[in-house]
């Protein structure tokens, strides 16, 4: 069985960046204003993430690392309602399967933290009293160190480095009223947007004044498909050669083939050749037309009326493009 669950987690987990990703969806669902986290060698070594939020009860931390524990659904029919971003209960009962787990939490009301390290789904020790802040620290060490084959496939810190800032990068970006850092352990900050900030600001923060100062704001309801749409889109961007495109559905960052080449498609008519655009998509959608679970690791997402609301994000994309090149 212990196997089973092994396998099963590092299919929801299949680098740090998801699992850093899942730990920020936490912190965020739990109110935080602000969010530092830390890295070691990619995430492979150590992931921490501490937040302000609302932290976790002592009495629940012995159960918390438990398959299908979360505390954001109480019944079925919130099922079909669901606007909190986990609701599976499956991320720390994943990521205790497969890496040494370090909880360390307070709540506003408790008079001290407390502190809690899991193996396999289960507290390892005796929860301890001992000194903290409000909120939650959780640390994630040697992920992988159970699962040879993920462990030899993911040999570049270098990369998945990569991919943790393009996380907090884009999280932050969403997320503008809540404070992000990113640092190596030990090293200076790689990332830091402050509390309260804006989408541009931050896009400055993040990507450059370059972008920053051609973002340009889109923003679209359409009642009939329950859709509503608001982004910021750049006209052209010659300084990067890769473009980004940041797409979330109900604040979760996702992905989606078929936005991506339908965003592809109108910026290779409107582009000179080789040159790319910042795309920066927020769509929300009536949760119970998104399906997040058609693969484990939620990346890609599915919805119904793809088409007809594929067609409203590429006809206002196109009106803003052709506004400012006429
Ligand atoms: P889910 O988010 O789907 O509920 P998780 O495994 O991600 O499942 O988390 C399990 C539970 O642990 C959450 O429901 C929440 O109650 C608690 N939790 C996890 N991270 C935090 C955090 N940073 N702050 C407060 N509570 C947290
Ligand atoms: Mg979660």
């Amino acid at each position: 069985e212990e196997v089973v669950n092994r396998i099963a987690a590092g299919e929801i987990v299949q680098r740090p960046s998801n699992a850093l990703k899942e730990l920020i969806e936490n912190s965020l669902d739990a109110k935080s204003t602000n969010i530092v986290i830390t890295v070691k060698a990619g995430g492979l070594k150590y992931l921490q993430i501490q937040d302000n939020g609302t932290g976790i009860r002592c009495e629940d931390l012995e159960i918390v690392c438990e398959r299908f524990t979360t505390s954001k659904l109480r019944e079925y029919e919130d099922l079909k309602e669901i606007c909190t971003y986990g609701f599976r209960g499956e991320a720390l009962a994943s990521i205790s399967h497969i890496a040494h787990l370090t909880i360390l939490t307070k709540t506003a009301t408790a008079k001290c933290a407390y502190k809690a390290s899991y193996e396999n789904g289960k507290l390892k020790a005796p929860i301890k009293p001992c000194a903290g802040n409000n909120g939650t620290q959780i640390t994630v060490e040697d992920l992988f160190y159970n699962v040879i084959a993920r462990k030899k496939a993911l040999r570049s810190p270098t990369e998945e480095y990569t991919h943790i800032m393009e996380v907090v990068g884009g999280y932050a970006i969403h997320n503008s009223h809540v404070g992000f850092t990113l640092k190596k352990f030990g090293e200076n900050t790689d990332l830091k947007t402050p509390i309260k900030s804006s989408v541009i600001e931050n896009v400055r923060i993040i990507h450059g004044n370059a972008i920053a100062r051609e973002l340009m704001e889109i923003e679209l309801e359409e009642p009939l498909l329950k859709l509503s749409l608001r982004g910021c889109i750049t006209n052209v961007n010659y300084s990067h050669k890769k473009g980004t495109m940041l797409l979330f559905i109900n604040h979760r960052m996702v992905d989606s083939q078929s936005i991506r080449k339908a965003v592809d498609s109108i910026y290779s008519t409107y582009l000179p050749k080789n040159s790319h655009a910042f795309v920066y998509l927020s769509l929300e959608l009536d949760p119970r037309n998104v399906d997040v679970n058609v693969h484990p690791t939620k990346h890609e997402v599915q919805f119904l009326y793809e088409e007809q609301i594929i067609e409203k994000i590429k006809s206002c994309i196109e009106t803003k493009l052709l506004s400012c090149n006429s």
